[in-house]
């Protein structure tokens, strides 16, 4: 008779890595709660964590390779696939030549151990340097700040949330996405605490976010204009701190230049730009000055921007300028377990696309360029892709466009547990096993997190024999490419055996809760290891060549420099600005695929202000067709009156009705993709990072 059995390990759907309490019986799950010995979560989980059962069980989910014939799939065996997959990539590389493959990794790779670890290694031995990934159309942006500033692509400072006094998020909606380079698990009970030791939550944000509502303040300014109010603080605190703040002032090179560059930045071509009156920007500026801890974050909204670099690098200046970067409730870098701003610190436009011209940042290009470089003839040509952990017909910009091109390759492999819209243009897909079911050690997120603590993550069960790992399925088509190459090539031990090395390694002092960092000592620590608040470390951090900050970046002065910031209005400036949104329920394009998540009245409707809807002669409900330069798509509508006039909210990530995927529910629930709207033409003038918020579009009420 089977025992019912605990386990213990972080949920990896998000970037708040809650620990979960797991109870199975007989490879059943029975229940998933929140672990109340989680030094980071508490015990806090959402409603999320529960869909990784219905993942586990899901009949769509695949566990054996699949091969396409036509539109026919069948089941084929592991060793026909990966011999298979060789093949054709072989084949298409001594054709065309080694940047006729490319690679696509999608957001889910950073949650997954062996996805990290083993899938950037055969990536490597393809020997392509066509590498896209979700990242450009996220957070590179902030990377590349981080990379000019501070000498490497993770050297993000993160917000001190339980210690500030005034949060300032603008671009970031956390109480949906739980948080993003901001580790925070239960991001609203931490808002409260905030709250109630008197401090100060401020929101910027076009639209009047679920975290808006917890906000003191909310700001809203018009889509795409956040560079000017981000830029009008910078140069209000260098009025007051002309000089860089004491404890940074052997940190810093480049502050003198600050105040020059920013100088046309006033209040007022703010307040007329973003619609915000001067008096808010001000008293903004003398909150942050006044506060005894601030910080300020800025997200995925201020990213996915045409002036994105420039947003970030702002947003970092706040930081420095207040004198609250490595402060103690300011901006703090994290120090994780395993470090990996010891290794390579990227690179940023060693090369430029073949088509587009766009830089490549740590050896990808932007993806919204991926589907120009399969569609344009010549040489170096995509004419194979691998697709990994990712859905980019729905999650990137001009998706029925790359449909097109994907289903124009001459061969496409895709490394997914779901047949997707994307996936399912393949002509094999490899399912790797679902979280659950394989050890997981996060190397990301630990480095973003708002309090050390580090954990190894058991997988429940073994997998069964017709399953593979991720980590598996990258060393078998690691180990047949070698094969039939001339080189020699040693494959990587089981990602168990490089975290261990990476613990042993550590540079971090254990405490009397953890005799030694090993994999060993993790496994005796089931519910993970606190490793205490964030401290000041920049001195000991800081990855750049002189050791000091680098305050006014080469790149980001040219930049500034070359912003026209006049008052004329252009084209962009009239008519409807698109902006997506993001439901608690919803994980970019996946997991909609989970009747408990998707249930419900259907939250897939465009918002409006009401009085935008009456210029339009629409009610909630009626449809109404969005169209941009790249397409158009009809959807329902609802009044939103916390919402800007000439601003439409879409949400992110859904249009399942493609006829090659097969997620049963997802598919009933259907909707629109937003990204038959975005355009790749409209990209970040610095990192060429999809410029998808604000996409300038028309609205008609549809018959
Ligand atoms: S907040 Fe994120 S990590 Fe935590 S339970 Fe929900 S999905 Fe999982």
């Amino acid at each position: 008779m089977h025992q019912t059995q605990q386990h213990y390990r972080a949920c990896n759907l998000c970037e708040a890595i809650c620990g979960l309490e797991i109870t199975t019986k007989n490879r059943e799950i029975i229940s998933i709660r929140g672990d109340k010995k989680d030094p980071l979560s508490k015990g806090y989980i959402c409603a999320k964590a529960l869909a990784l059962k219905d993942l586990y069980e899901d009949p769509d989910r695949l566990t054996q390779p699949r091969i396409r014939k036509g539109s026919d799939w069948h089941t084929i065996d592991w060793d026909s696939a990966i011999q298979l997959t060789v093949e054709r990539l072989l084949q298409v590389r001594a054709e065309y030549g080694s940047h006729s493959v490319a690679v696509y990794q999608g957001n889910p790779t950073v949650h997954n151990l062996g996805m990290m670890t083993h899938g950037r290694e055969f990536f490597q031995s393809l020997g392509t340097r066509n590498h896209y990934s979700a990242t450009s159309v996220d957070q590179l942006p902030q990377q590349l700040v981080a990379l000019w500033m501070y000498g490497h692509q993770l050297l993000l400072p993160v917000p001190d949330l339980d210690r500030t006094q005034l949060l300032i998020l603008i671009g970031h909606n956390p109480i949906v996405s739980n948080g993003s380079l901001m580790t925070a698990p239960n991001i609203r009970n931490r808002i409260q605490q905030l709250q109630q030791r008197g401090g100060e939550l401020v929101v910027i944000d076009p639209r009047f976010t679920e975290t808006a509502a917890l906000a003191q303040t909310h700001l809203a300014p018009t889509p795409g204009s956040d560079f000017y109010l981000l830029a009008a603080i910078v140069r209000q605190l260098l009025i007051y701190q002309p000089e860089p703040p004491t404890k940074l002032n052997d940190l810093v090179e480049g502050y003198e230049k600050l105040m020059h560059l920013f100088a046309p930045f006033h209040l007022e071509l703010a307040s007329r730009k973003t619609g915000i009156p001067v008096s808010s920007i001000q008293q903004l500026v003398t909150d942050i000055l006044h506060a005894e801890h601030a910080v300020v974050h800025g997200r995925l909204g201020i990213s996915t921007h045409q002036q994105g670099t420039l947003c970030h690098w702002a947003c970092q200046l706040i930081n420095l300028i207040s004198g609250n970067f490595d402060a103690q409730g300011g901006a703090l870098f994290a120090q994780p377990a395993i470090d990996l701003t010891h290794i390579t610190p990227g690179q940023f436009a060693t090369e430029c696309a073949r088509v587009d011209q766009l830089p490549n940042f740590c050896g990808e290009f932007p993806v919204s360029c991926l589907q120009t470089e399969i569609a344009t003839p010549g040489q170096d040509q995509i004419r194979a892709l691998v697709l990994s952990a990712g859905n980019p017909v729905l999650t990137t910009p001009a998706g029925k466009d790359l449909a097109a091109a994907i289903k124009s390759l001459e061969f496409c492999v895709a490394i997914d547990f779901y047949q997707n819209e994307s996936s399912g243009l393949a002509h094999l897909i490899l399912p790797p096993t679902m979280a659950l079911e394989r050890d997981h050690y996060d190397l990301i997120f630990h480095h973003f997190s708002v309090r050390n603590s580090t954990r190894w993550n058991q997988a429940l069960w073994s997998r069964q024999a017709h399953q593979r790992h991720d980590w598996e399925i990258f060393n078998a088509l690691n180990e047949t490419y070698h094969k039939n190459l001339p080189s020699n090539h040693t494959l990587l031990p089981d990602p168990s055996v490089l975290i261990d090395m990476g613990l042993r390694t550590s540079s971090l002092q254990p405490d009397s809760e953890l005799a030694e960092l090993s994999l060993a000592s993790l496994k005796c620590q089931p519910h993970g290891v606190d490793l205490g608040p964030l401290r000041s470390s920049a001195k000991t951090k800081l990855k750049t060549k002189s050791g000091k900050i680098q305050c006014a970046p080469e790149r980001l002065i040219q930049a500034i420099q070359g912003l026209k910031h006049t008052d004329t209005e252009t084209a962009e400036d009239t008519g409807y600005k698109l902006i997506s949104r993001r439901d608690s329920r919803s994980n970019n394009s996946w997991g909609h695929n989970f009747a408990r998540l998707t249930k419900g009245r259907s939250r897939f409707y465009a918002c409006l202000h009401p009085d935008d809807m009456l210029q339009l002669d629409v009610n909630d409900e009626q449809l109404i067709q969005i169209s941009s330069t790249t397409g158009e798509i009809t959807l329902p509508v609802r009044a939103d009156n916390k919402l800007l006039r000439g601003v439409v909210s879409v949400p992110f990530g859904w249009g399942h009705h493609h006829a090659q995927s097969r997620t049963q529910q997802a598919n009933q629930v259907g909707g629109q993709s937003i990204n038959d709207l975005t355009d790749p033409k409209r990209y970040d003038a610095v990192s060429g990072v999809a410029a998808l918020t604000g996409t300038p579009v028309k609205i008609h009420k549809a018959h």
